[in-house]
Parts: structure tokens; C-alpha cells; sequence
């Protein structure tokens, strides 16, 4: 079995290498948008889609013309890598997948790639990587890097920079090391009920720094637009996006981390997950934006939070030898486990389930939980097995686990 992984390292370049990074990442955004505008203009005088390659030579061309000579100090990989992304998107875009490639901005995507391993090295033992145009840069170890790193990606976020190696390796067929079974209930009071009993408290268990974000806010749109205390308080509401989005990230990885070893195979309610855009929780990126949505911020961590719970359960239990069943979710918090009798009654509160027929009594997500889990049992004995994640209709989803320094 082939596993994919990536690493996440926060770097320690000097201001030289920093002030070179920010050049590139301009760089590989500029031959981005520049790209996008000719295949905008292109499309709209009725001509076909430039391919790739065609655009490649006309990179060449602007490194070596006299109207933007400064892309000659970008490494030529990662300007490549650019028109690669846009030519994905645009992919991704004509599958009806995503919508229409957008431009870059400054800011929200200061990023790029060397997307061969040629052109890298990494000294892990001296805890530093060697990238063409920057020479060694030092990074905080976290942890090694198994396998063998196919691709490299810089990015900065909130001031600081990082580097993603993203590996291979070939591990054994896994041999699931817990025989278990078990039913999950997603839920709002508690994030995750399994049928055992065990919980995960909720998802929106940061408050704390909601209020915080909040208070960044009004402290920002009372100052005067882009002025300098406008930025300093744009960068305090950056960071508390950052600190949310990690301390979730950190919750979600080790909820399914402790979930896939212990238990071969997890049933989860088949939920429709809605076609959601990244950006849907307000992430580091796009601060402000999208957190005044209708739905609430708490609405969209919670859409985002399951999603992503159940992405990273898939690709965990997949390398634990474990599967994830999704099940129909018709009924689940209202049938009795006991005696199969169905009433919205039984649910009397929205956590005390006391069945009407047969008296049985349980915490209502435990319910809910057992009874995913019996419906997991009905379905493997039927030998129908949907696995889940995968049957929600997305790209295929990298698996990530990502260590931050
Ligand atoms: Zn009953």
C-alpha cells in the first residue's frame, strides 16, 4: 500500500531568504494572473483552451523579454508549477468541481511549489533544506519525514513561512490491530458520540477566542481603512483566525486519530455534505470575509468540522487496515435500539431518549450512535458495504497529516 503524507514545517530563513520567498510567491502569482487574463481573452475572441504546454513556451518568452525581466530571479520550477495549478483549475472548473479559476491576491496566496525532487534536498539530521535561488534554510523539526519527498511547497501565513514536504512510501498491508466495532453520532451539544458511550465535547468549544476575534473586529473597522493601525489590527484579527483554525486542525486530528486505532471499522450517518468552498470558516486567508455569513460562523465550523472529520477518519482507518461505513440516516435518533419502535416521542428532550413502548432509557446521542452502528452491522451482513467519504463528491483529497512546528 502506497501512503502519501505531507509535513509541515515552520522555517527559520534569514531576512535575505524571507525578503527572496516573498519574491518568488509575487513572482508565481504574477505568471498566474497573467496566465488567467489569456485564456479569459483567448476564450472570449471564440479561440480553444491554451494547453499547458503552449503556455509554458510563452512563459520562456516573459522571463526573456524586456517587459518583465525580474521573473528571470524566480526559479523556473515553481513559475512552471503556476500555470500546472491554473491549468487544474480550470480542470476542476470544466467538471463543474469547482467554479471559475480566480486571480490570486497578495496576502491570500503567497505560496509556491517545487514540484520536482530533483531540485531539493533535505538534510534532516541538521534540520535544514536546500531550495534552488535560496540555498539551506533551516526549519523547526518537529518530527522526521518518512519516505521518500516527491514535492515541496513554501507558504506564508500571519508573517511567518513554512515548508510542506509531501512524501511516498510503501507500507505493509495493514492488519487492523483492534477488531472493534463502532457507531458514531455527530452532533452540536457534543461534537461526536460513539455507541460505547465515549464523547467529544463540541466544536465550538472555542468561544473564547470568538470573543476575542470579535473585539479584533470592531477594533479594525473602527480604524481608518488601510492607514497603519488599520493593518496592525488586520494582522491581530489574522492571528486569532490562525489560532482558531490550528487549535480545530490540532482537535479534529487527534479525535480521529484515537477513533481509527481503535476501532477496524466506524459507521457514520451518510450526511449529505454539502459542495462546500474552502474558504467556508473563515480561514487564515480571508479574514472578515464570510464570517457575517447567514448561517454563522459557529454553522460553518460545524459544516466544515464534520466534513473534515469524516475525511480524516477515511484516510486513518485506510491505513490502519480499518474502514469507514456510511449509513442511511433516516430515523437514527428516534428508533429504539431495543425494540425498533419509531416515534418522535421517544426523544423527549434533545438529550434523554426513554422509549414509549419498552421503557428503554439512554443518553439520546448514544442512541443515535448504537443505532448507526446496528445499521453499520445490517449493511456488512448484507455484504453491501458503501464506504463513505469517498462517495461525497469531491477531489480526490490529499492525506494530510500535517505537523506544525
Ligand atoms: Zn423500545
Amino acid at each position: 500500500m502506497n501512503r502519501l503524507q505531507a509535513y509541515k514545517y515552520e522555517l527559520m530563513p534569514t531576512t535575505g531568504q524571507a525578503r527572496d520567498m516573498r519574491g518568488f510567491a509575487g513572482s508565481c502569482r504574477f505568471v498566474f494572473n497573467k496566465a488567467l487574463i489569456l485564456q479569459k481573452e483567448n476564450y472570449e475572441a471564440g479561440r480553444k483552451f491554451i494547453s499547458y504546454v503552449e503556455m509554458a513556451k510563452q512563459l520562456t518568452a516573459w522571463r526573456n523579454g524586456a517587459d518583465t525581466p525580474w521573473l528571470k530571479d524566480a526559479p523556473t520550477h515553481p513559475l512552471q508549477h503556476a500555470l500546472k495549478d491554473l491549468e487544474r483549475a480550470y480542470k476542476n472548473f470544466f467538471a463543474k468541481r469547482a467554479g471559475f479559476p480566480r486571480f490570486r491576491k497578495k496576502g491570500r496566496s503567497d505560496s509556491f511549489r517545487y514540484p520536482d525532487p530533483k531540485q531539493f534536498r533535505i538534510d534532516q539530521a541538521n534540520s535544514r533544506i536546500f531550495l534552488p535561488k535560496l540555498g539551506w534554510l533551516r526549519y523547526r523539526n518537529s518530527r522526521d519525514a518518512l519516505g521518500t519527498a516527491k514535492n515541496v511547497t513554501v507558504s506564508q501565513s500571519c508573517g511567518k513561512w513554512f515548508v510542506s514536504i509531501q512524501t511516498e512510501r510503501e507500507v505493509g498491508q495493514p492488519v487492523p490491530q483492534a477488531a472493534g466495532m463502532v457507531g458514531i453520532d455527530m452532533g452540536i451539544a457534543r461534537f461526536a458520540t460513539l455507541s460505547n458511550g465515549t464523547f467529544y465535547a463540541p466544536l465550538n468549544s472555542f468561544r473564547r477566542h470568538q470573543a476575542r476575534l470579535r473585539k479584533a473586529q470592531r477594533a479594525m473597522s473602527r480604524k481608518a481603512k488601510f492607514g497603519k493601525n488599520w493593518k496592525k489590527a488586520r494582522s491581530r484579527v489574522q492571528r486569532i483566525h490562525a489560532r482558531i483554525g490550528n487549535a480545530r486542525r490540532d482537535y479534529l486530528h487527534k479525535t480521529t486519530t484515537t477513533i481509527s486505532q481503535n476501532h477496524a471499522m466506524v459507521c457514520v450517518e451518510d450526511l449529505q455534505v454539502r459542495n462546500m468552498s474552502r474558504s467556508a470558516a473563515g480561514s487564515t486567508e480571508r479574514p472578515g470575509k464570510h464570517v457575517r455569513a447567514k448561517s454563522g460562523l459557529n454553522k460553518a465550523i460545524l459544516d466544515q468540522g464534520w466534513f473534515e472529520f469524516r475525511r480524516q477518519l477515511d484516510y486513518k482507518l485506510a491505513w490502519n487496515g480499518g474502514y469507514l461505513i456510511a449509513v442511511p440516516p433516516q430515523n437514527t435518533s428516534r428508533a429504539c435500539p431495543r425494540c425498533n419502535h419509531v416515534s418522535k416521542d421517544n426523544r423527549q428532550t434533545q438529550s434523554r431518549f426513554a422509549c414509549m413502548s419498552c421503557g428503554y432509557e439512554n443518553h439520546a446521542d448514544v442512541v443515535g450512535a448504537i443505532n448507526v452502528l446496528e445499521r453499520g452491522q445490517r449493511l456488512l451482513a448484507c455484504g453491501e458495504t458503501a464506504q463513505s467519504g469517498r462517495s461525497v463528491k469531491q477531489e480526490p483529497a490529499e492525506a494530510t497529516q500535517v505537523e506544525t512546528a
